[in-house]
């Protein structure tokens, strides 16, 4: 009852002038449905062939849009791909004045850590200092590891009891969009132009956006509700690369390998030992690009390895491309009887590059964390996201947060009111577009 009355004051109180009349609360509150989510198992799984790529995301799948339905939702469908569609209706005299704006989260649990049997526990009216997971008193939050604790006094944290991810991820961002709709449907004078919505599977994997159906989406521009810290918005990615260096050699057999033999496993040491240990991603943090060789196979015939580069800027990413291949003169100096090749993919583009056209989304939605009481801040994704590839598909897609922390491990944790007032914040941002258009 509490949090159901203290989000009913906060939107009440942010809203101000806007809103004449107190608003109705949602059928649900967000903390309730967060509860209930995150107890439903849908893991996904790496180097499938399906999408989705575990037959059972489609539970939640099925859940959201049977309850799309029951909160007002229209065009509710779930793809075969596991994908979940709907459209909230407009209610302005004229909704083709105002852009359709989307709302964007993902049902998957990352596969680092198990998502079976998650059992979510509230700390209630945090004082402070470390939080001891119940079921395994290893895993401690501790308050010097995550400074954001100091915000969260006299909050209700929520976490897993240390067995199991908590699932914040992303859970917390359907959470917050499902009430976001709840919450307008029991309050229509809260004016609005109309929504498309979608719950995607397997971004943790990278898969399920590749089948998102854009153009039937219907939307101008979307938010992926998908990042951390409260007030956190994205609308950067990395630009990402990635470069394959073979060695060949020449094999035979030992005993008369003399004068013979070519064992690429040398050159690919030397060329590993270039590597600049200050452009690494265990040195590097912030703006500061990378290059990342993460995997390889080590052979006398033939060795390989493949690099992951990154960069936010182009000209960066060029300029880590360019010391790869010099390297690759180098170490092929050394060892001339080897023939040393390089190949470089592109992989994604920062999403900056198409977002810098649309200041407006990333000001709207700073906009609507301010009117929330939430100081908004940008943060450059060291990553990609499903936004991104949306983004460079034309559907141009920042990132929101969600309010959780410690993604993909058995400390992550949300709290009451990261789940409100990004509640809250949606709520503000789909009033603000109707307002400017
Ligand atoms: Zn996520």
């Amino acid at each position: 009852m509490k949090s159901l009355l203290s989000l009913v004051f906060c939107l009440v109180f942010t809203a101000g002038a806007r809103a004449q009349t107190a608003l109705k609360p949602p059928t649900e509150t967000v903390l309730d449905r967060f509860l209930r989510y995150v107890k439903i198992d849908t893991q996904s799984q790496e180097d499938q062939t399906t999408v989705p790529s575990t037959r059972k995301q489609l539970n939640l799948a099925n859940l959201l849009a049977k309850e799309l339905t029951a909160v007002g939702a229209q065009n509710v469908r779930v793809s075969e791909f596991g994908i979940v569609y709907a459209t909230v209706p407009g209610n302005l005299a004229d909704n083709s004045k105002v852009p359709v704006i989307g709302f964007i989260s993902h049902m998957d649990t990352s596969p680092a850590v198990s998502g079976e049997n998650v059992n979510p526990i509230i700390h209630k009216n945090y004082q402070g200092g470390d939080i001891v997971l119940p079921k395994d008193p290893t895993q401690v939050i501790t308050a010097a590891k995550n400074p954001i604790l100091k915000t969260l006094i006299g909050d209700d944290i929520i976490t897993a009891d240390g067995t199991t991810l908590l699932g914040s991820d992303d859970k917390a961002g359907i959470s917050e969009i499902m009430t976001m709709i709840d919450t307008l449907r029991q309050n229509p004078q809260i004016k609005h132009g109309t929504l498309a919505i979608a719950f995607t599977p397997d971004e943790e994997v990278g898969g399920g956006i590749e089948k998102f159906d854009v153009k039937g989406f219907g939307a101008k521009f979307a938010y992926t509700v998908d990042g951390e810290d409260l007030g956190e918005i994205s609308d950067e990615t990395w630009s990402a690369r990635t470069a394959t260096v073979t060695f060949q050699g020449k094999s035979t057999h030992p005993g008369t390998a003399k004068g013979i033999m070519v064992n690429a496993m040398y050159a690919l040491a030397d060329y590993l030992d270039r590597f600049p240990h200050d452009m690494l991603p265990e040195t590097t943090e912030g703006r500061v690009g990378f290059v990342h060789p993460y995997t390889g196979a080590i052979d006398v015939e033939q060795s390989s390895l493949k690099i992951l580069l990154r960069d936010f800027d182009v000209s960066g990413l060029d300029a880590k491309e360019k010391l790869l291949r010099d390297m690759v003169a180098q170490t092929a100096a050394k060892f001339p009887q080897v023939k040393i090749t390089i190949d470089v993919k592109e992989n994604y583009k920062n999403m900056k590059e198409v977002l810098k056209n649309y200041p407006a989304l990333t000001n709207n939605a700073m906009e609507a964390a301010r009117r929330a009481g939430v100081k908004p801040f940008l943060k450059p994704i060291r990553g990609g996201t499903d936004g991104s590839t949306l983004t460079f598909e034309g559907l141009p897609t920042p990132d929101l947060f969600t309010g959780g922390t410690n993604f993909h491990g058995k400390l992550e944790f949300n709290s009451r009111r990261g789940l409100e007032k990004t509640t809250e914040t949606l709520l503000n941002l789909v009033q603000i577009f109707a307002e400017k258009s």
